[in-house]
């Protein structure tokens, strides 16, 4: 679905990328990790070409993202992106909120695009939020809110930079609900969080980058057992 063939990138002189080569399989769900600063923002931010690189190729269902003939806004249709703020626009009802692609990208009226956001809303378990200003509903539901808007394109990809970051700890809970909802109904999920219960239950593999290099790609059993890696051993004890 995703694959990164020896991918590097710089800011200026600073290599914050180094040979990242990795694949996202269809139906699975990631969770990168890694300490601040190892590059985890600046690598999902590379899939819809928010962040260029300069050496590697990334491929997204084949089709190479950076080719000349690849449309970045066809591009990011079809993958969505979650941000640790949820970037609702507060003039806006929820309901208004999630049904904002179909107007702008395929040019829906609001008649038109008010099912499919009730829908979602509904899969997302804020139906009755509806018609609520962002300024009325709790982060971890103006999260689930952000959530719902970008699968309202269908998005093949879901890429998360830490949902969950942002919220009050009695908040986060409900957003892992839905991602491991999401999960299970065989969404292909990049996700970077530190939650670990969430990587342990519901990621299929977990990547851990530290200086830009993808140190460990596996299963959360193996990252979490006595044979991980020595880097992932310090960093899981320094947060847990
Ligand atoms: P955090 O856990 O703090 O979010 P991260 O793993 O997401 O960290 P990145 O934000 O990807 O890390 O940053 C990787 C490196 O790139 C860091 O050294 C950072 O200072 C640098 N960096 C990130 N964005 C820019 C930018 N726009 N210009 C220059 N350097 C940048
Ligand atoms: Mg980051």
């Amino acid at each position: 679905m995703i694959e990164f063939q020896a991918v590097s990138k710089w800011f200026g002189s600073l290599k914050v990328i180094k040979e990242i080569s990795a694949t996202v399989d269809k139906g699975t769900t990631i969770v990168l990790c890694g300490p601040s600063g190892s590059g985890k923002s600046t690598l999902v931010r590379t899939v819809n070409r928010l962040e260029p690189i300069q050496e590697g190729t990334i491929t997204v269902g084949g089709m190479d993202i950076n080719a000349k003939s690849v449309n970045v806004n066809t591009l990011r249709t079809g993958i969505g992106f979650v941000f640790q703020q949820f970037n609702l626009f507060p003039h806006l009802t929820v309901v208004d909120n999630v049904m904002l692609p179909l107007r702008r990208i395929h040019q829906q009226s609001r008649k038109e695009a008010l099912p499919a956001a009730l829908l979602m809303l509904e899969r997302v378990g804020l139906a009755d939020k509806a018609n609520a200003l962002p300024a009325d509903i709790s982060g971890g539901q103006s999260q689930r809110v952000a959530i719902a808007r970008s699968l309202m394109l269908k998005p093949e990809v879901l890429i998360l930079d830490e949902p969950t970051s942002a919220l009050d700890p009695e908040m986060v809970s409900e957003v892992l609900r839905l991602l491991r909802q999401l999960s299970g109904e065989g969404l292909t999920m990049m996700c970077v969080t530190h939650e670990m219960g969430f990587a342990r239950e519901v990621s299929d593999r977990v990547w851990f980058l530290k200086n830009g290099k993808l140190t460990f790609n596996a299963q959360p059993e193996l990252f979490f057992s006595s044979e991980t890696h020595p880097d992932v051993r310090g960093f899981l004890s320094a947060i847990q």
